[in-house]
């Protein structure tokens, strides 16, 4: 295991941070895999996942069994890591500018697009290749502005010509569920059988730039781009979210980092000498759409009725929102039939705030789907 050190730009004089990448390989043939964890530093569950993922990995490399490379970055997030204010720890929003640090990548295939103007064929091999080859080429050039800039570009970067992209954050309260490319529905069904998970939303590039979609939407946008040209989605990229933020325990995290090695082995990072048995797919993939958000349309003490993890119809009562000094009582229901799936940590709402996740079939949203939070 290879370990790279990355020092960020430093954002005031006298101070500097660093972010660390480790690298798995054989120096065989096979896919490039990215996975880091912790890009919303408040969120470690997946950051303890790795931590049992690393020992795998080095078992394996140690027994010659990796295919290609497997980089993984422990925490990715250093600037959020240290925000606490007020000894609250923060973590989602850089205090300067009050950017998501989970948004905003570079737009990849904007960049690469000049540069493979009449270089594409009917050779889709050869394409990925050039097309990587110019996507390390842009991105070596980028010099970033500041630290949460250059911050960015690291693990940009470091993620941009992988084949397998999985990004570990997690939810308020929630159980497992993913969100991927909806051009990667295939694969991220496979991904969700490995990892058990029972919720796996799919949407097109939502156009704010997160982590995921910078490294699997220049593959969609490229295909546009070159409709003549043999393209395929060469990375696939998925958001893990590892259940809420408190969901931090040896036992899920033992167990996720298994079910990790097993997809990769599943997906021929690693050869063992023999491929795992293939579980049952949980639930199918749903559009990210046909989720079903409640928001508070008014102000109160918030007391659920039901826990994530419930089947849910359309109409059941999922939360009240309690006025202390009226006492009156909003109580707010599913719009679909579905899965209740995550839901706010917070037990006081401020008008607007997001409430509950169910995910269902019909479509119900439409426009921009990320959430601010
Ligand atoms: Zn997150």
């Amino acid at each position: 295991m290879q370990t790279q050190h990355h020092p960020l730009k430093s954002a005031t004089v006298g101070t500097s941070r660093s972010l660390t990448s480790l690298h798995y390989s054989n120096g065989k043939p096979g896919p490039k895999v990215y996975i880091q964890a912790g890009l919303h530093a408040d969120e470690n569950p997946g950051m303890l996942v790795l931590h049992y993922l690393r020992p795998l990995l080095q078992a394996a490399e140690d027994a010659g069994q990796i295919r290609g490379e497997i980089v993984v970055v422990p925490f990715a997030n250093p600037i959020g890591l240290n925000q606490t204010l007020a000894m609250q720890f923060h973590g989602r929003f850089e205090f300067g500018n009050g950017q998501n640090f989970n948004r905003n990548y570079r737009d990849l295939a904007a960049m690469v697009t000049p540069l493979l103007e009449g270089k594409l064929g009917a050779d889709a091999d050869s394409n990925v290749a050039k097309i990587r080859a110019a996507m390390r080429s842009v991105m070596a050039q980028e010099k970033a502005v500041n630290e949460l800039d250059s911050m960015r570009l690291v693990v940009q970067s470091l993620a941009c010509d992988a084949d397998i992209m999985l990004d570990l954050h997690c939810d308020s309260e929630a159980i497992l569920h993913l969100y991927i490319h909806s051009d990667q529905q295939e694969e991220g069904a496979e991904l969700a059988r490995y990892l058990g998970s029972a919720v796996t939303m799919h949407a097109p590039a939502s156009n704010g730039q997160p982590f995921d979609e910078s490294a699997s939407g220049p593959w969609a946008a490229l295909r546009e781009a070159f409709p003549d040209a043999a393209i395929p989605m060469a990375c696939f990229a998925s958001t893990v979210e590892y259940r809420g933020q408190k969901d931090v325990s040896t036992e899920l995290a033992t167990d996720d980092a298994e079910r990790i090695f097993t997809y990769l082995r599943a997906q021929g990072a690693v050869d063992t000498g023999s491929l795992p048995v293939r579980p049952e797919l949980p639930r199918e993939v749903k559009d990210l759409a046909a989720t079903d958000v409640i928001r508070a349309p008014v102000s109160g003490i918030v007391e659920y009725h039901r826990e994530p993890g419930e089947m849910v119809r359309e109409g059941d009562a999922l939360v009240s929102l309690i006025d202390p000094l009226t006492n009156d009582r909003h109580t707010l229901v599913s719009g679909v039939d579905g899965l209740f799936y995550a839901r706010n940590r917070i037990r006081f709402a401020h008008s607007d705030m997001e409430l509950t996740f169910v995910s269902g079939d019909k479509v119900v949203r439409s426009g921009y789907l990320l959430s601010a939070r």
